[in-house]
């Protein structure tokens, strides 16, 4: 891609409003325009950073069993009168009527709906379980959004729905969606925290949440230095050198991004929805149900803040917007351009490559690369004219000047 026609509309200044590492770089950076409180436009660069993050939670969840639909984000009052929550979820809840006065809302999360669409044609053991997922934009009209994507009121959600006949099965998937979203986490270069959590809007009885560590996060994390005991503090009320409740060791506190939410439901969409089965000993019971979240505009914010040194950016590579940064010091038509131009159409065969073909300064190049955040740079400068161009790795902060033939083959 020439970075000419890549839209990434960076800012000269630090933007003003932006308090975190993360919101500081999105804006500055070029990655998302602001549209109103809490509502974002994904520019080109996030949105590819997005999409990355995006494949990495479907093949995860596909190679478990899980299958991807897409579910209306304009849902009927009606529904959410069966569940209850039409008056239950208060003012979050992004309310509106259509032209012949009929109630409806924009989906904050779709339990009445997936009830709904599997209600109306599982009726048997013999069609379960199911498992659900969508990634959608979502709407919560948040009392306080703030930083960024952090806490918006229209996001991109996934979130996964599970069908079983038994509490041990839903405990099964339980278990398989926890580890796929350890998986996921880890590709994802995060180092996060699973914690019990309070199940709030969404309800049942038993939910953890994965946390990733971070000195900016909205959540408290309560953890045993002796076990595995962790805990929202949301949960109970523990402070720094309490012993820990299951007799283990000392409470320790730390701050945390919530990035996933996993929830046993059990019956309480199924039984007032009145989605029910009949199962193998032909008696009638309600489904037991699961449901799992995460928060993909969010991930953006919190690999940011895990992945940035003093607002340089250095994204993990399974989610970077490309692989290879071309960064030639002369302007496009000079001998020198024309050398980086030959190792970028070599290397597009075979990876993501961005060259900065702009008539822009060596600094600001430089600068605007560092919010960009690729790997590999490679430094097409003065010694392009016998042959020897510099390949920077931004982890390693090593330089190797290397001849043009040997960039051209390099393995990244
Ligand atoms: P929070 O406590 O942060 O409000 P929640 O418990 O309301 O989160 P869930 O309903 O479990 O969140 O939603 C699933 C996931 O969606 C969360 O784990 C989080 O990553 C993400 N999420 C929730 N609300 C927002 C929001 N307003 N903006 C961006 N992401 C969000
Ligand atoms: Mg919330």
């Amino acid at each position: 891609m020439k970075q000419s026609l890549m839209f990434i509309p960076t800012l000269r200044d630090m933007p003003k409003d932006a308090e975190i590492a993360s919101h500081k770089i999105l804006l500055k950076g070029g990655y998302v325009k602001q549209h109103a409180a809490g509502v974002y436009t994904y520019l080109p660069l996030a949105y590819k950073v997005i999409k990355k993050i995006e494949k990495i939670v479907r093949e995860e969840l596909d190679a478990i069993g899980c299958s991807e639909l897409l579910m209306p984000t304009l849902q009927s009052k009606d529904l959410w009168v069966e569940s209850g929550r039409w008056d239950g979820y208060g003012k979050e809840l992004m309310r509106m009527k259509d032209r012949h006065d009929r109630d409806f809302c924009l989906g904050p999360t779709h339990e009445e709906v997936v009830t709904a669409v599997v209600r109306d044609s599982v009726n048997s053991y013999k069609k379960l379980p199911v498992a659900l997922y969508q990634i959608q934009t979502k709407f919560r009209d948040e009392f306080r959004p703030r930083f960024g994507l952090m806490r918006g009121r229209e996001f991109i959600m996934k979130d996964l729905y599970t069908f079983s006949t038994s509490r041990e099965d839903l405990n099964t998937w339980y278990l398989k969606v926890r580890q796929a979203y350890i998986n996921i986490f880890t590709r994802l270069g995060l180092k996060f925290g699973i914690v019990s959590a309070n199940s709030g809007q969404i309800g049942g009885k038993e939910s953890e949440e994965f946390m990733v560590l971070c000195d900016i996060g909205e959540d408290t994390i309560c953890f045993s230095d002796g076990s595995d005991f962790a805990c929202n503090s949301e949960l109970m009320d523990l402070k720094e050198g309490d012993p820990s409740p299951d007799g283990k060791g000392t409470i320790h506190l730390a701050k945390g991004i919530e990035v996933g939410h996993i929830f046993k439901l059990g019956t309480k969409y199924s039984e007032p929805m009145n989605l029910m089965f009949i199962d193998v000993d032909n008696t009638k019971k309600p489904v037991v149900m699961g449901c799992y979240g995460i928060g993909i505009s969010r991930l953006i914010m919190a690999i940011l803040e895990q992945h940035n040194t003093d607002l340089k950016v250095l994204w993990p590579e399974t989610v970077a917007p490309f692989k290879v940064h071309v960064i030639p010091m002369d302007k496009v038509g000079s001998d020198g351009y024309n050398i980086a131009n030959d190792i970028y159409e070599e290397l597009k065969k075979k990876y993501e490559v961005l060259i900065d073909d702009r008539s822009e300064s060596a600094g600001v190049k430089f600068n605007d690369a560092d919010l960009i955040g690729i790997k590999y740079r490679i430094i097409v400068g003065r010694r392009a004219k016998e042959g020897i161009v510099e390949v920077k790795n931004m982890e390693t902060l090593e330089t190797k000047e290397m001849s043009i033939d040997e960039v051209k083959g390099m393995v990244f």
